[in-house]
């Protein structure tokens, strides 16, 4: 456990530097940017290391794991949140530990979560997940709502009891136009959270950039960025 914890505190030390040289780069202040640690597929031991090495905020993408994850770390201040393609027979669970909820992409998502935050008297922030390669109408392979679509499940989520409208989420697009051009992609994303926050001025938080774009993420002013393998290593197996 000691070996494990002093490569969590390298690794962990070599993205915060990561983080704070983009934000020297972009003219920006290292305190804009929040990481947020993705620990999916690794054990709640690693979340304690973490917590202990100063992380306090984390993300898991499957509720089968992470709500026996949340629920071994209960005693810890920590702020979750909810980054995988939700199923609206599991909000139930998921409404009991997440303070966010950034993958919020339908309307009947959007109902079911309320139900269930009024129900389980919390109030989790929600960001849109934004699939950029989507075309109007449609979602994206992993989740998330084209464009067009932000507008609407905005008002949704600000409309409804229980849940606040945090902002915008999304990840770099593999195919279609923004395949390999992250920067492009988290421009995009900067435009349509400036046109979001028109009407939603306090929908500030942009999510993007993971392990390998983050650099690109923090040049594109995200505010939240999403990191796992740097940390935690390999993952074992897909998550
Ligand atoms: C797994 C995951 C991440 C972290 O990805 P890494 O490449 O391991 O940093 C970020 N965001 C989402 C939505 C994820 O599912």
């Amino acid at each position: 456990m000691k070996d494990r914890r002093s490569e969590l505190a390298a690794n962990l030390a070599a993205v915060e530097r990561r983080i704070a040289d983009a934000c020297a780069a972009a003219g920006r202040e290292r305190s804009e940017v929040t990481l947020i640690v993705v620990t999916k597929t690794y054990p709640a031991s690693d979340v304690w290391l973490l917590h202990e090495l100063g992380v306090r905020q984390v993300a898991e993408n499957r509720d089968q794991d992470a709500a026996p994850k949340a629920a071994s770390c209960k005693d810890l201040s920590l702020i979750w949140h909810f980054v995988g393609q939700l199923q609206t027979n599991k909000v139930r669970s998921v409404a009991s530990y997440a303070d966010v909820v950034q993958s919020v992409d339908r309307i009947k998502l959007v109902s079911a979560l309320s139900a269930a935050a009024v129900r389980a008297e919390r109030e989790p922030v929600c960001l849109i997940q934004v699939a950029l390669d989507a075309e109007s109408g449609e979602r994206g392979a992993r989740g998330g709502v084209a464009p067009d679509g932000v507008e609407e499940l905005a008002a949704a989520v600000a409309g409804s009891p229980g849940l606040r409208l945090g902002g915008l989420m999304t990840v770099a697009p593999l195919a279609g136009a923004f395949a390999g051009r992250p920067e492009a992609a988290f421009e995009r994303l900067r435009e349509i959270s400036s046109r979001l926050r028109a009407d939603h001025p306090a929908a500030t938080m942009v999510s993007a950039g993971m392990s390998a774009d983050l650099e690109n993420a923090v040049a594109a002013g995200a505010t939240h960025v999403r990191v796992g393998t740097a940390v935690l290593g390999v993952r074992p197996r897909l998550g």
